[in-house]
């Protein structure tokens, strides 16, 4: 076992920075937004959730002028610091979506798979070089019980089970027992340019996009909304809010062959506190580092390159909620929690949608109409939080018994298994 004061030196010798932002190839700023401006549609937020609006609106309506404003820099919160999962899931997984929603469950897998193949389709049609790659994904055992939970995973979506052998012939860790190989529901992406491409498409179709540009508000007439920045004021006829929240991670290879891993640690910060310090926690970096070692104990006497978090937006039901506000001018998509590289897309499928004052197939789903049970207040959102985490580690130690706090979240539908 590597001693603590070993895995604290090499993780803190390593760039305090996100690895997929951190490139020499990354795009100038564009210019913020000065004085007053108008438009057809305004998005606020530069990550996938707005990327993926302004390009979704402006392809269905070439003729609508869509002005993008982003508080920093295009792509570097959450969608610049992700792991590159890109999952068809819209839910979170298949057995959240299967437990919460289960009249729908079938069509929402399918809206997910094709929500995955339209943003490799996009990516081919704008050119965008982000190392997307239909790999698929493999959820690994390492824990007796879990071997079991993985078969009958198997059973139920026809994905391929991998005992010892099979899995360790894949990835060469003897903490591994069991896995299960999804082939066509994840892709992995370099998520860092493929915002960068995004915006760059977005652009050559006509929308424009100013940096270092917050929204400070939002208020709304008979003749659309005003939103107000820093040096002007941007009126709209709509607004779409791609603004998340201001985050676990798992592993996997980069396209330069080094091993990305995370996840685990989600720290709540009382009141939902959102800071840049936040995103840089060496007690995580070493617990990551200690349980890098345990599975991987032949890399022993390696370093690492880059360490970094983000702050991730959740919900009761652990995946994203939408809505209006401002009598329908204004949409809004939240609460992708860990899973929202490709969901997002879908959300702003959504929004538009909303926005669009017209039913159609995505406004009629119970997941679009229906809405997650709120996170109670503070101090009792702390609490709770932190008596799940305990629970949750408890659980990995008893084999993934679940306690009566548990369970008593799993009867009110608010229950987390990660
Ligand atoms: C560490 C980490 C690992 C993750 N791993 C994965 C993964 O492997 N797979 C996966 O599917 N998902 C993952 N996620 C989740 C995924 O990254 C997010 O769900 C997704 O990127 C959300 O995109 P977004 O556009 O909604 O939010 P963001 O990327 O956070 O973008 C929101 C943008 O809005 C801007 N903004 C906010 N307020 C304002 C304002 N007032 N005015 C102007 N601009 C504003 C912000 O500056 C920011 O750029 C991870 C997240 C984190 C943090």
């Amino acid at each position: 076992m590597v001693p603590s004061e070993e895995l604290t030196r090499l993780v803190m010798a390593a760039q305090p920075a996100p690895f997929w932002l951190d490139r020499p190839d990354a795009p100038a700023a564009r210019e913020p937004l000065r004085g007053d401006a108008a438009c057809d549609l305004a998005v606020i937020g530069g990550g996938f959730s707005g990327l993926w609006t302004a390009l979704l609106a402006k392809e269905a309506n070439p003729g609508r002028s869509v002005v993008l404003i982003e508080g920093n820099r295009i792509g570097w919160a959450a969608s610049g610091r992700n792991g590159g999962f890109c999952e068809a899931s819209l839910t979170h997984g298949a057995e959240n979506g299967r437990e919460r929603f289960p009249a729908e469950f079938g069509t929402l897998q399918r809206l997910g798979a094709e929500n995955l193949d339209a943003i490799e389709a996009a990516i081919g049609k704008y050119g965008i070089d982000c190392d997307f790659e239909r790999a698929g994904s493999i959820t690994v055992a390492t824990e007796d019980y879990q071997v079991g939970e993985l078969r009958e995973a198997a059973a139920a979506d026809g994905s391929m089970f991998l005992d010892a052998e099979a899995v360790r012939a894949q990835v060469n860790s003897p903490t591994y027992l069991a896995g299960l190989w999804d082939k066509e529901g994840s892709a992995g992406v370099q998520p860092a340019r493929l915002a960068w491409g995004l915006a760059d498409a977005c652009e050559r179709i006509g929308v424009r996009i100013a940096e270092r540009t917050p929204a400070t508000g939002l208020a709304s007439d008979e003749d659309g909304v005003t939103v107000r920045t820093r040096g002007g004021v941007l009126r709209a006829r709509r607004v779409a809010l791609g603004t998340n929240a201001f985050p676990p991670l798992d592993y996997r290879l980069t396209s330069d062959n080094r091993i990305l891993w995370g996840g685990y640690d989600a720290i709540y910060h009382f009141g939902g506190d959102v800071r840049r310090a936040y995103d840089q926690r060496p007690a995580t970096f070493a617990k990551l580092a200690g349980h890098f070692f345990s599975t991987f104990p032949q890399l022993e006497g390696i370093g690492f390159s880059h360490r970094w978090g983000g702050a991730i937006d959740t919900c009761s039901r652990f995946c994203a909620f939408f809505g209006t506000a401002h009598r329908g001018r204004v949409a809004y998509a939240l609460g992708y929690t860990g899973l929202g590289v490709a969901a997002t897309r879908f959300g702003a499928r959504v929004m538009l949608d909303l926005l669009s004052g017209q039913p159609t197939e995505l406004t009629q789903l119970e997941m679009v109409r229906s809405k997650p049970v709120p996170f109670p207040p503070e101090p009792l959102a702390y609490l709770g939080v932190q008596a799940t985490r305990w629970s949750l580690a408890q659980a990995d130690r008893r084999s993934g018994r679940r306690n009566l706090w548990l369970r008593a979240l799993d009867t009110a539908g608010m229950g987390y298994d990660s």
